[in-house]
């Protein structure tokens, strides 16, 4: 029996390849959250007075999240927001429920909402829409923006003062390369947990961004959650550069344990000084439809430009706006 490099007391369970420890379920446990909680406190991700929302899809990242942030810090301050895209066989009512549960179990209540209640339309209708149309926008694009102006909406109802997504490192080196890739320099600074928000907007930050992915997913099996499996179901129909970046950085991973994190912990470190590069993308107007805030220059936000290419000119959420009394 190999015994735990941390506690020596239990047996381990867990290779944590990139640092080479052999780790108990407990310890790994712990180490995942004592990450967490470094980063978060490392950068300022969340500081007292501060209220948030989080953003819960019921997948794996979004329970470890949950808990992590919840044993942590206040919970009378932390608001679980979970969106139904409305895509058959995903994100299902039973999945939704359990996320529900859970959240409650740590002392966190979760609004429910979906996409069809706030625009008028499922994401699968829209696609629908639009195939019928023949446009090209895929189901990513309508799912992306709507979920995007959901959250944005209740973070400004609510009035809390942060957004937490539970993107982990694996997503976080899969865009910051995207970007790289395609020369996008304000893309990349955006990565950056100081880069400047939207003025008005409610600043993102990301908790999990330097937990692997392979450990959020034996954090939730050693705990045992229930957490939603089946992916969606437009996922094999876009075989996007992320794709092809995702299995590349999988395989540098898996020869050089520890590449992805290193990765990203040296562009945190570069870009410290250089973050007024995505200033200029700052939005300093709002949606003439919508009241959302949106990119200079433009007259509606990107989501009410989209659904009025399939023909949905007064989306639900355009009166639910007027009623916000926009400042
Ligand atoms: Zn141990
Ligand atoms: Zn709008």
């Amino acid at each position: 029996m190999v015994l735990c490099d941390v506690c020596g007391l239990r047996s381990a369970r867990v290779f944590q390849a990139h640092t080479g420890l052999r780790l108990c379920g407990e310890c790994f446990v712990e180490s995942v959250r004592s990450r967490v909680w470094g980063e978060v406190e490392k950068w300022g991700l969340i500081e007292p007075g501060d209220s948030v929302l989080l953003a819960v899809s019921g997948g794996k990242d979004s329970y470890v999240m949950l808990e992590s942030l919840a044993l942590r810090y206040k919970v009378s301050r932390l608001i679980g927001l979970s969106i139904i895209e409305g895509i058959p066989g995903y994100n299902r009512e039973d999945d939704v429920r359990a996320l529900v549960e859970f959240a409650r179990s740590c002392g966190v209540d979760v609004i429910v909402t979906s996409v069809k209640d706030y625009t008028g339309l499922s994401v699968y209708e829209m696609v629908r829409e639009a195939r019928f149309k023949g446009l090209v926008e895929s189901a990513c694009t309508f799912c992306g923006l709507s979920r995007r102006h959901i959250m944005d909406y209740y973070a400004r109802m609510l009035g809390v003062s942060k957004i937490a997504t539970a993107h982990n490192l694996d997503d976080e080196v899969q865009t910051l390369v995207i970007n790289i890739l395609r020369g996008d320099i304000v893309g990349v600074t955006k990565i950056h947990p100081l880069a400047p928000h939207p003025k008005g907007g409610v600043r993102r930050v990301k908790p999990l961004r330097k937990i692997y992915e392979w450990e959020t997913a034996t954090y939730a099996m050693l705990r045992g959650f229930k957490f939603q499996e089946t992916e969606c179901m437009f996922i094999e129909e876009n075989p996007t550069l992320r794709a092809k970046v995702r299995v590349a950085l999988y395989e540098l991973e898996r020869d050089h344990p520890g590449l992805l994190l290193r990765f990203l912990e040296y562009f945190d470190e570069i870009l410290r000084g250089n973050l007024r590069l995505s200033e200029s993308m700052e939005p300093t107007t709002t949606c003439s439809r919508c009241g959302a805030l949106t990119t200079r220059g433009r007259t509606l936000c990107k989501l009410c430009e989209l659904l009025e290419k399939i023909d949905l000119k007064e989306p639900s959420y355009a009166r639910l706006r007027l009623n916000l009394s926009i400042k």
